[in-house]
């Protein structure tokens, strides 16, 4: 990779990483018998999504109508879109239910209702469970509403009842494998009561999916972040340095001598969140170094500490600074990968392809 050829603001994407993390993913759930659907708004890239479909992976997971769209038109024919369905959408739906497999998750009757009333074609549904995350879905306790909307579902000709939806979105709060292992058993003790309503058990989310080895009593993992990884799944103890694929590479436009550094790039670039680092100070993103091949694993104490909407301020000891020069191009790692994809709207491989993504 040359760095001369950057200007501005560019997410690089190291394809052999990216590829590294799918096959692992992949190989862990053909030896756990797991449908692998993995979430594709993180690349956010039919191009990337590409790369899942060389492992062999064909179905998909995304955020919303409009992603389901473009992966449709890419050709995935089989989508879930996993956040509860807006009945708004209806037409919408029955549209696109027309011409590929599509899933939708529901957690009330009331959507069941407006569904089964819009739809004309055959649409899977999945009830979203709410396994600990707290943010949708019927409580994993609440059997007796779980009983009333699968009535509901099988009462309507063109939907499908397909099992259970969850994400366990507290696992971001873990530090470390031993953490992340018990909330996944945790996870999987508590949805063992719904197999016996028949349907499958979707689960997803990136570090129970990297950490543990075994899925029991579980159909379907849907890990998005995975693909990429970044710095807050490394805090976590998802993954390693190494497997971090993405680094926005930014270049200095100012430096205040004696203090930091001022990229071009800020908070539409990297997006607003940050991580509190080992010693408690706010990081978004932690600076590498650009070589020929890639980057290197993180130069300690330099981080980017505060942002404005174009600037990032980066910080780190006197002998890291007196050497940064105006106009050097500086690496940095983000802290989520996902929503600094989505500000950027492209990628860059190592190798100087640009990859599309999902238009505005
Ligand atoms: N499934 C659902 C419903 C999600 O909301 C998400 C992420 O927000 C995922 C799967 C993927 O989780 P992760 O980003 O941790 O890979």
């Amino acid at each position: 990779m040359n760095s001369d050829a950057i200007a501005t603001a560019t997410l690089l994407l190291d394809e052999k990483r990216a590829r590294a993390n799918i096959a692992r993913m992949a190989v862990k759930a053909r030896e756990n018998k797991l449908i692998y659907r993995p979430h594709l708004k993180t690349p956010q890239s039919a191009a990337v999504a590409s790369w899942y479909k060389d492992e062999g992976i064909t179905k998909a997971t995304v955020s919303s109508l409009k992603m389901a769209e473009y992966y449709a038109s890419a050709g995935w024919t089989d989508i879930t879109i996993a956040v509860p369905a807006n009945i708004r959408l209806v037409p919408e739906y029955n549209a696109l239910a027309s011409r590929i497999t599509l899933q939708l998750t529901v957690d009330s009757v009331e959507a069941v209702k407006a569904l089964g009333k819009g739809l004309c074609y055959q649409t899977g549904v999945y009830i979203k469970i709410d396994a600990g995350y707290h943010r949708t879905g019927v409580a994993v306790t609440d059997l007796p509403v779980i009983e009333t909307i699968i009535d509901h579902i099988q009462d309507c000709p063109h939907l499908q009842f397909q099992g259970f939806l969850t994400h366990a979105g507290h696992s971001y709060n873990c530090r470390g494998k031993v953490e992340i292992q018990a909330l996944h058993r945790a996870q999987l003790d508590s949805l063992k009561p719904l197999r016996n309503f028949g349907g499958i058990i979707s689960i997803g989310d990136t570090p129970t999916c990297s950490v543990a080895a075994h899925f029991d009593g579980v159909d379907e993992v849907r890990p998005g972040n995975l693909i990429y990884y970044d710095l807050k799944m490394v805090q976590i103890g998802a993954c390693e340095f190494q497997d971090i694929a993405v680094c926005l590479a930014a270049p200095v436009i100012s430096i205040k001598r004696g203090s930091h550094a001022i990229i071009h790039a800020g908070a539409v670039h990297f997006s607003k969140d940050f991580m509190l680092d080992d010693d408690g100070g706010k990081s978004f993103g932690q600076v590498v170094r650009l070589t020929s091949d890639g980057w290197t694993g993180p130069v300690p104490g330099v981080h980017v500490r505060s942002l404005c909407q174009e600037h990032g301020f980066v910080f780190g000891p006197d002998n890291w600074l007196k050497n940064v020069q105006a106009g050097e191009i500086i690496g940095v790692l983000p802290v989520h990968s996902c929503l600094t994809a989505d500000c950027m709207g492209s990628v860059t491989t190592l190798e100087g392809r640009t990859l599309s993504m999902m238009p505005r």
